[in-house]
């Protein structure tokens, strides 16, 4: 039975030096930071950059925290780099944007290659026996992943594990959701990139969290609180429980306990650091609900696969036309595009092709997408909220 350590920081704001004694006093509970870097290695820093928003928005890992891992890491004399593979655009232009470019110059921190991909393969895994990996991690000595505290539509919630699904490049990330439409292979292909990079150090932010309509259109929610562990099962179960989610209701948990990439029960976690009741938010917006395999789109007669599983649905009073959930979306032809006819210039979803990937969800920049369950999928499951 795997027995993992949790650290927990109470942390109320975004005050420089406040987040870097945090950050300092977390990494020292694990051990301190030279058990997780030596001097000439190289390391990557590896923060969530889903999309050019700024950090007030809660949608990526905020700068100060990625300054404080950043300057604790070059202490050790490693050699640091950082990147991820945004949900669109060039990942400098997003790091810009977010203002982790910013930092990461100022400390002399290199952007990684998270553009090109590298075949690499992996007999241990559970179901990705290839991947096809950002060069960038795949040339590096160690990750640091540093991932945001948010939900997510797919996976309920996306935190440490989920994070490193941004170490496949663009394209690769698309085609990795058509060819495992299904949300449990998809989980299990979560829990392979995990095992294959393994990353040292997992610190997430969750000063400013996001819940509801993540992982890009929901609000921020001060959760005050930072989390570091060598384990991202253990912290997303740490994760859930700050936010009263039952961890089996995340889809990826089980497969990181079978492949032991982590403990998923509450009780084999030792938590150090501040104490959890009082950080504990059980009016966080979230889905609480185990993701259904009626979504696994290609498992399901069509007809019957639209009258009962989730959808996307557009809210056009707020959509602007900008086209990015076209751009998004993995499948052809498209399953939201342009209509045909040019006078309402507003996407259009076919569902019969769509695999509930919802990617769109994710890169809608206006909170215009949403997921919405039909009424005989709310019969067939009673306890599905809207
Ligand atoms: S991404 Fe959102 S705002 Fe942009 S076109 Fe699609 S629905 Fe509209
Ligand atoms: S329409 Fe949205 S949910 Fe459907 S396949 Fe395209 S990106 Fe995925």
């Amino acid at each position: 039975m795997i027995r993992s350590k949790v650290v927990l920081i109470k942390c109320d704001s975004y005050d420089e030096a406040k987040v870097r004694l945090a950050v300092k006093r977390g990494i020292d509970l694990l051990g301190g930071i030279s058990c997780f870097a030596k001097p000439g290695e190289k390391i990557v820093l590896k923060p969530n950059l889903l999309a050019g928003d700024p950090p007030e928005k809660a949608v990526t890992t905020h700068p100060i925290v990625f300054k404080a891992v950043g300057e604790i890491f070059k202490s050790t004399g490693a050699n640091l780099f950082y990147g991820d593979s945004p949900g669109l655009g060039k990942p400098e232009l997003i790091a810009h944007l977010t203002g982790i470019k910013q930092i990461a110059d100022s400390l002399n921190i290199t952007l990684a290659d998270f553009q090109k991909a590298v075949k690499v393969s992996y007999p241990d895994a559970i179901l990705a026996k290839q991947l096809a990996l950002a060069k960038g991690v795949v040339d590096a000595d160690g990750i640091v992943s540093i991932p945001k505290m948010k939900t997510h539509g797919f996976t309920r919630i996306t935190g440490a594990v989920k994070n490193q699904f941004g170490c496949l490049p663009g394209l690769q990330k698309a085609e990795f959701h058509v060819k495992m439409p299904d949300i449990y292979d998809f989980s299990k292909v979560l829990v392979d990139i995990n095992n294959f990079l393994k990353p040292r150090l997992y610190v997430m932010d969750g000063i400013l969290a996001m819940e509801g309509n993540g992982p890009r259109g929901g609000e921020p929610i001060e959760m005050k609180v930072l989390l570091f562990s060598k384990d991202p099962i253990a912290m997303d179960v740490v994760f859930c429980k700050l936010i009263d989610l039952k961890p089996e209701f995340v889809p990826y948990m089980r497969f990181g306990r079978e492949s032991c990439l982590g403990t998923d029960s509450y009780n084999n976690i030792e938590i150090k650091g501040d104490d959890i009741e009082g950080l504990i938010n059980k009016n966080f917006k979230v889905t609480r609900r185990s993701p259904s395999r009626f979504i696994s789109a290609r498992s399901f007669p069509p007809f019957l696969k639209n009258l009962i599983t989730q959808k996307p649905v557009i809210t056009y009073e707020l959509c602007i036309n900008c086209g990015s959930c076209i751009l998004q979306c993995p499948v052809m032809p498209k399953a939201v595009n342009w209509p045909e006819r040019k006078q309402n210039r507003k996407p259009v979803f076919n569902y019969k092709q769509c695999i509930r990937c919802f990617c769109c969800h994710e890169i809608c920049p206006e909170k215009a997408i949403t997921i919405k369950t039909p009424l005989l999928g709310k019969f067939i499951h009673p306890h599905i909220p809207e």
